[in-house]
């Protein structure tokens, strides 16, 4: 199952423009940036979907939010604002089949989402 794209730069066989890493988590930023600040963070384990999320996962799941929080500080958006997002599954638009949280910031986010 690690044989995703994000599995793969996960794993370093395929190159992204990482902004952290841990022994838990990658962070790089999204190839087709829908934001001026637009970057993934992943789990190394792979998760397909949020659906497939374990309760032995809700400290990894906890660590991805706090990744988010930390990378939108350096970025310089925390202050103005950003949002989080996980697609899960094709209505919601889920592309790649390894669990991913979007951080999107730079500009005016609109409600409802498209
Ligand atoms: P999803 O639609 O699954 O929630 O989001 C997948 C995201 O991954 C999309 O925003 C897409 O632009 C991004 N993406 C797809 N392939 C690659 C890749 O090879 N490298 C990077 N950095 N981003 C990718």
């Amino acid at each position: 199952m690690s044989d995703t794209i994000f599995g793969k730069i996960a794993n370093g066989e395929i190159s992204a423009d990482i902004v952290y890493e841990d022994e838990n988590l990658v962070a790089f930023r999204d190839l087709h940036p829908q934001a001026p600040t637009h970057i993934l963070v992943i789990p190394r384990k792979p998760i397909p979907t949020l659906n497939a999320v374990q309760p032995e996962d809700a400290e990894l799941i906890g660590k991805l939010f706090l990744a988010a929080a930390k990378i939108a500080e350096q970025e310089g958006i925390a202050r103005s604002g950003y949002r989080t997002l996980i697609n899960c599954n094709a209505a919601a638009g889920q592309t790649v089949y390894h669990l991913h949280l979007h951080i999107l910031g730079g500009r005016q986010m609109q409600w409802p989402p498209g």
